[in-house]
């Protein structure tokens, strides 16, 4: 199933970054339209990502955790490499104790998995992705929109890897209001 992203037309990124892209955009900040509402919708969610089994239930409080670290990685993207001590030690303790172990593929692949399932595995799992991203080319080009009001997370395909905005439109959007600052200031 492809990994669903709310209400925008935000191309995916590419390999499994688009797993930890969908889950950062599980929430539209301008629409208000959250997937990750209750710990059923969760539940059902993270099973529809292959992240945790059809079986496993969720409580308040995973998912307290679950959206405290999605708003805490959209912020610790969009301030890398300067994101604050304090901000890096909370996403930290968050995601402890989660462990990760090393599996092989046949066809030469190292990767790290969760050894648990819950809400852990699966934020072991999104970590997991993470860490081999950073390790890959395409990791300069995950970003989070520059448009305040979205901080969608998004993948910069541009040959030049300047893009600051999810969509045209929030460019649009952005532009067109510096430009009326402009015109109020003349
Ligand atoms: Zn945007």
């Amino acid at each position: 199933m492809p990994a669903k992203i709310v209400d925008k037309d935000i191309r995916p990124a590419p390999g499994d970054l688009r797993i930890v892209q969908a889950f950062l955009n599980t929430v539209n900040h301008e629409s208000r339209v959250d997937l990750l509402s209750s710990p059923r919708a969760l539940a059902d969610w993270l099973s529809a990502q292959g992240l945790a089994g059809p079986e496993v239930e969720f409580d308040a409080a995973d998912l307290e955790r679950t959206l405290t670290v999605r708003e805490g990685w959209r912020v610790w993207l969009r301030s890398s490499p300067m994101a604050s001590p304090e901000l890096c030690e909370r996403l930290d303790r968050l995601l402890t104790p989660i462990e990760l172990r090393p599996k092989h593929h046949p066809d030469g692949a190292l990767q790290l998995v969760p050894t648990g399932g819950g809400v852990a595995g699966a934020l072991g799992r999104l970590s997991a992705i993470l860490m081999a991203a950073q390790h890959e080319k395409t990791w300069p080009r995950f970003k989070i929109c520059s448009n305040p009001d979205c901080r969608s997370a998004f993948y910069d395909y541009s040959n030049n890897r300047s893009n600051k905005w999810c969509t045209r439109r929030c460019g649009n959007r952005i532009s067109a209001r510096l430009s009326r600052r402009r015109k109020r200031r003349s």
